[in-house]
């Protein structure tokens, strides 16, 4: 059976491949690893074949994982979900990037829930860029007024867009989607210093992303295998 680390090793090689063949630099493209869902075990599994960036969704469970991995020191822990904002502390407190910001108030109660001792939290804006009625994020021309305020706020730095793009069988609206996030990501690094993450790519669509100009792709079940979403305890 395949492993977590062969999974990587395999996730690491299209990378590379898609960098390639989209005349990218090599390594340009960093790798989350999305373990929601997926029991601390297979993180440290992760871990030990060399992963340091890994993504949770739901509040409880991942700071349930944060905390048991406490010992970890080098995880890079990104929140990429929906937040409320009765939970946003626990990410302030936990996290080290907020990658699904979708409004001013949970940015400013981030901002003012930073412990002081640690490191500005890394913040990127969810764009809701097939304008879909379910899901989370800002439409495209909200971006540029949403970064100019979360840019104010002092524990936060601003470091890029985040979307997940309808899941289209049509290849070509999938990459006119990534397209036009590539388009707003160069707007926002044409405003701002240390802009430099456009996350975008799930294990579905990596080359398309890759080819459009994604920094960072989020793969869960590329590299965990199938979510089985009953065994999940808490959420939140
Ligand atoms: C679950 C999830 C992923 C990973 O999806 P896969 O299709 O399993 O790779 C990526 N991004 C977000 C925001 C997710 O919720």
């Amino acid at each position: 059976m395949e492993t977590i680390a062969d999974r990587l090793e395999r996730a690491q090689q299209k990378l590379e491949q898609a960098c390639q063949e989209a005349n990218r630099a090599p390594n340009t493209v960093q790798l989350l690893a999305v373990s929601k869902t997926k029991p601390v075990s297979d993180i440290v599994l992760a871990y030990e074949a060399g992963q340091r960036m890994f993504g949770e969704n739901y509040v409880q469970e991942g700071v349930e994982k944060v905390q048991a991995l406490a010992a970890y020191k080098d995880i890079q822990w990104h929140f990429i979900g929906p937040l409320q904002s009765n939970k946003t502390k626990l990410v302030a407190e936990h996290f080290d990037w907020m990658q699904s910001i979708d409004r001013l108030k949970i940015a400013q109660r981030l901002n003012t829930q930073r412990p002081f001792y640690k490191a500005p939290l890394n913040i990127c804006i969810q764009v809701n860029i097939d304008n879909e009625g379910t899901k989370s994020g800002v439409t495209a021309d909200q971006v540029l007024p949403l970064a100019a305020q979360v840019s104010e706020l002092e524990n936060l730095q601003l470091r890029g867009l985040m979307a997940i793009p309808f899941a289209a069988k049509n290849n070509d609206t999938l990459l006119s989607s990534f397209s036009k996030m590539q388009q707003l990501f160069n707007q926002l690094k044409s405003r701002y210093s240390n802009i430099d993450t456009l996350s975008m790519g799930m294990s579905g669509d990596t080359a398309a992303a890759i080819a459009q100009g994604s920094t960072m792709v989020r793969l869960g079940t590329a590299i965990f295998g199938a979510r089985d979403y009953t065994r999940v305890a808490s959420r939140g």
